[in-house]
């Protein structure tokens, strides 16, 4: 039978390959295979083809690549395609999680151990390791390092050691942890074993550091690009932070994203605000309870919410790929900063969002902030940071550029494509003299005496009570400016503040013009305008997006979310985004097809295979729309399930997925028919479909291999198409579900031997 023959390829990963093979193209090719069957994915992306290479030579090695690079893959793929079990060192017990529920949902036999675990849970790992069963072991620093565990890995068959989020070793890093000190020893309890290191780091000094204190011997370390040409980045002024936010979330309703503030207080502040507009975020920040603070993390990963709005606590040890947008509502600290915590969008590669929205106030932040702060070197390095920030804010160069040239390397296009500024959403005004002593002119008339709002409402000509009641309508200013909108002739003033034309004073923010201001007044001295386009407007194309039927695109989220609530995984770990999209754009109905998607390797193919193909078909089929497009012809299939004839056709309504779902669970049908609420002879009627749309013929979970003989021997002399002979011929003893089910699998059998 089909199922048989997928089954057999994907049970766990402890596959064997004679010897650590090291010709070049061999290997090569030797990973590329891996690749394609376990995670389905088709070729390498930068340097992961060179670093795994490092890891099957046996060659120490640190790799840099900027978050989501991808390197996991770096070294689980050599684990796969090596004899013995790679032993991962990671920071933080929910990274391991993530890894490990990752790698299982491939049907790649990882574990971890940690704290969290029962004496039960530690000793089943043991016991796997000790068997041999386990491929990749993931496990913290200090937990390695315990004589104990180095005395009992001694024996184990370790094939190689790989230390992700290497950067933690290092004191001069973002993230250093003590631990992480004591990997040192590494080298020495496990002599012949190569050790590698993994991170994002950008700086120089941490990677020397990082080989010194691992004591890796004549390594290999391999740099690559930190350009993310798929994070879309754009810098806005702060003039209204809330009303900013919210229309930058109506271009990702849906989707998940993380809003970082500086402070606790703004973090509350801010999510309380866009709450009452509706939306649904969450506060994340360390001074939450250990309680809410999981609420936050556990929603945020397993898609009950979307939105979390918080401090920089919150982001390392959330490897979630589908981020689609970080907003940072206040300027972070560093651009090293701003690298990591934009960077958490758009792993998975498909385009995603960064914007940040500053003020020139949140410098004067950071400067309070750091006030008690008395070793020289940290506060003159942390001016130097807060300069380079303050400059990534206010150029109107590429912001891509910028970011890669910040950390020595450079960017080879001469425009990146993905920024307000090569995308032109930001211009600078032309007539800016005029336009500016139009407003600074319209602040003197009012006498000085009132704020921003209020100033642009006169500019733009409003009759407004308050305005009607001064008389400002009679001002020269009123309506001078109505062509613009209120909220740019904000952004203007904002401006014009920022670059000292304009001052706030007193408790209401009145504004004043300064001498530099004045000087503009007499045509001395230009400021510089920008106007930012409306994004409609925008330059950029969405090219992931093209082909993609968007409403097949959220019915498979809506599937991958029903999947991933009943196995408790999240949901970019059963399917990622960028497998979504592929599979909405070519719409795969042959196992054949949905083979060649990127993501589906054997194991998702077996376990998801029949329902995705099924809900795809249906939502064609309703639609008319064509189906397994742009496919490579002739490749051969693991279990071509639905070339064949069918005897009738599946239900259609949309409850089907989550039948299907239960059948492959194996729960039998009287469980399904009180979770589902429905009746038994509903239930079995979905089975009856699944089953010939798998051309599964194992239903032992169903109906005994005793009461199967008893309905085979009736149907041998009857015939399977009518069921009420049947029942009689059994005295009624049998029921019509148990019937349905024997005579389904007997019809098509007789089928497929014909
Ligand atoms: P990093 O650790 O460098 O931040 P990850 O290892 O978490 O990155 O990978 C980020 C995402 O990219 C994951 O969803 C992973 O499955 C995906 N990915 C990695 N390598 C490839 C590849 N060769 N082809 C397609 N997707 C990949
Ligand atoms: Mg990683
Ligand atoms: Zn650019």
């Amino acid at each position: 039978m089909a199922s048989g023959s997928a089954k057999a390829r994907a049970k766990d990963g402890s596959q064997r390959v004679s010897s650590v093979a090291s010709g070049g193209e061999d290997v090569t090719e030797l990973l590329r295979s891996r690749l394609q069957q376990w995670w389905g994915y088709p070729d390498f992306r930068q340097l992961q083809k060179e670093a795994m290479s490092l890891v099957m030579q046996n060659r120490d090695s640190l790799i840099v690549l900027p978050t989501g690079g991808g390197k996991s893959l770096c070294y689980q793929v050599p684990a796969l395609a090596r004899d013995g079990m790679a032993v991962i060192v990671s920071p933080l017990i929910s990274l391991m999680k993530d890894q490990v529920d990752t790698l299982q949902s491939l049907g790649i036999a990882a574990a971890c151990v940690n704290s969290m675990q029962t004496g039960q849970e530690k000793s089943e790992v043991a016991g796997m390791i000790r068997r041999r069963a386990l491929k990749l072991l993931y496990i913290s620093p200090e937990r390695l390092v315990q004589p104990k565990t180095i005395e009992f890995l001694r024996d184990a068959y370790v094939s190689f050691i790989a230390v992700d989020e290497a950067h933690c070793i290092s004191q001069w890093g973002h993230d250093f942890r003590p631990e992480y000190r004591q990997l040192k020893t590494l080298k020495r309890e496990f002599p012949g074993v190569a050790v590698h290191g993994y991170t994002a780091t950008a700086t120089e000094q941490v990677r020397l550091d990082i080989v010194e204190q691992l004591g890796l011997q004549n390594a290999e370390v391999l740099v690559g690009s930190f350009d993310r040409p798929n994070l879309v980045y754009r810098v806005e002024r702060r003039v209204d932070a809330i009303g900013q936010i919210q229309r930058i979330l109506e271009r990702h309703k849906g989707e998940s994203g993380i809003i970082y503030c500086i402070s606790r207080r703004n973090v509350e502040a801010t999510s309380q605000s866009l709450n009452r507009l509706g939306l649904k975020t969450l506060p994340y920040h360390a001074g939450l309870a250990d309680e809410e603070r999981r609420k936050g993390q556990d929603g945020f990963i397993d898609e009950t919410a979307d939105i979390i709005v918080a401090t920089v606590a919150f982001g390392m040890g959330i490897d979630k790929s589908n981020v689609r947008f970080v907003i940072h509502a206040e300027m972070p600290k560093s651009l090293e900063h701003y690298q990591q915590e934009s960077g958490r969008a758009g792993r998975d590669g498909l385009e995603a969002e960064c914007t940040l929205l500053y003020s020139p106030g949140d410098v004067e932040t950071w400067n309070y902030l750091m006030r008690d702060v008395e070793d020289e070197g940290v506060r003159s390095s942390s001016d130097e940071s807060l300069r380079s920030m303050k400059q990534y804010c206010s150029s109107t160069q590429c912001r891509h550029r910028m970011l890669v040239e910040h950390f020595g390397q450079t960017l080879e296009k001469p425009s990146c494509g993905a920024c307000d500024v090569c995308l032109k959403e930001m211009t600078e005004v032309e007539d800016a003299l005029v336009v500016s002593q139009k407003i600074l002119s319209g602040v003197i008339r009012q006498g000085e005496r009132f704020g921003a709002g209020y100033t642009a409402q006169v500019l733009k000509g409003s009759k407004a009570k308050r305005i009607l009641e001064n008389r400002h309508d009679s001002l020269s200013t009123w309506g001078l400016l109505k062509d613009e909108s209120e909220t740019q002739l904000k952004h203007w003033i904002d401006q014009l503040l920022s670059q000292g034309y304009l001052r706030q004073s007193g408790e209401f923010n009145c504004l004043e013009v300064t001498p530099t201001g004045r000087q503009v007044l007499k045509g001395q001295l230009t400021p510089t305008l920008l106007r930012v386009r409306r994004t409609e407007e925008s330059e950029r194309r969405e090219d992931s997006w093209e082909g993609v039927d968007r409403g097949l695109f959220e019915e498979l989220r809506g599937l991958r979310m029903r999947l991933a609530v009943t196995r408790n995984l999240p949901p970019y770990i059963i399917f990622s985004d960028a497998t979504l999209r592929a599979l909405a754009k070519h719409r795969p109905t042959k196992a054949s097809s949905l083979q060649q998607i990127p993501g589906i390797g054997a194991k998702k193919l077996q376990d998801f295979g029949p329902v995705v193909l099924f809900e795809i078909q249906q939502w064609c089929l309703s639609r008319k729309l064509p189906t397994d497009v742009d496919f490579l012809e002739g490749r051969t299939a693991i279990a071509d399930i639905s070339e064949r004839p069918h005897s009738s056709k599946p239900a259609t309504d949309s409850v089907t997925a989550a039948y299907y779902d239960l059948f492959e669970q194996e729960l039998s049908m009287e469980e399904i028919a009180v979770q589902l609420d429905k009746s038994l002879d509903t239930v079995s009627r979905h089975l009856a479909s699944w089953l010939q749309f798998q051309r599964r013929s194992d239903i032992s979970p169903w109906v005994s291999v005793a009461v199967q003989a008893r309905i085979e021997d009736s149907i041998g002399r009857l015939g399977p198409e009518k069921l009420k002979p049947l029942f009689e011929d059994l005295k009624g003893e049998i029921a019509y579900h148990i019937l349905r089910t024997v005579a389904t699998v007997w019809e098509f059998c007789q089928h497929e031997e014909e």
